[in-house]
């Protein structure tokens, strides 16, 4: 059985602790929406750090995503590599920040870790997934390769 982790989420920046694990894909379940199948882990690593009154968690993900492209319908695979950088805050601070200041969240004592994770991951996926050019087999190139060439010197001749 798969254990959700939960983090003090304070307690982790202020004595620097770090956790490190494998999250099977198909656990995200918002995640596994987007995605062609949900295949796959995740590795990830949070760490905490503090310097003066700042707390912050370091998060660092890597893994692979099998996105479907939006041209052709086909399953690609997506590398997905992405470290965040998440300030602490109590929630009234949280509340007053600009949303262009840096990237934060709710200093709380039960920080659901897979859902951050999960959030940072949605973030990071392409909005409509492509493969590249030249790997695409969308019906307009197949068209473009399968037009017989006689019937296009039969339309000049007119
Ligand atoms: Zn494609």
């Amino acid at each position: 059985m798969f254990a959700r982790p939960f983090i003090d989420s304070m307690d982790f920046a202020i004595n620097g602790k770090e956790l490190c694990g494998e999250i099977p894909i198909v656990t995200l379940s918002r995640l596994s929406d987007m995605l062609a199948n949900s295949a796959g882990t995740l590795s990830y690593r949070v760490r905490g750090s503090q310097r003066d009154d700042r707390h912050s968690l370091e998060i660092v993900l890597q893994g692979t995503c099998n996105l479907r492209c939006q041209r052709c319908l086909g399953e690609f695979s997506y590398p997905l590599e992405l470290t965040a950088h998440l300030r602490l805050l109590p929630a009234d601070k949280l509340e007053q920040m600009d949303a262009d200041d840096e990237d934060a969240i709710e200093a709380t004592s039960q920080l659901d870790v897979l859902a951050l994770i999960e959030d940072e991951v949605l973030l990071a996926l392409p909005f409509a997934p492509k493969h590249p050019q030249e790997a695409c087999s969308a019906p307009l190139k197949d068209l473009q390769q399968s037009a017989n060439p006689f019937s296009v010197l039969a339309v000049l001749k007119k």
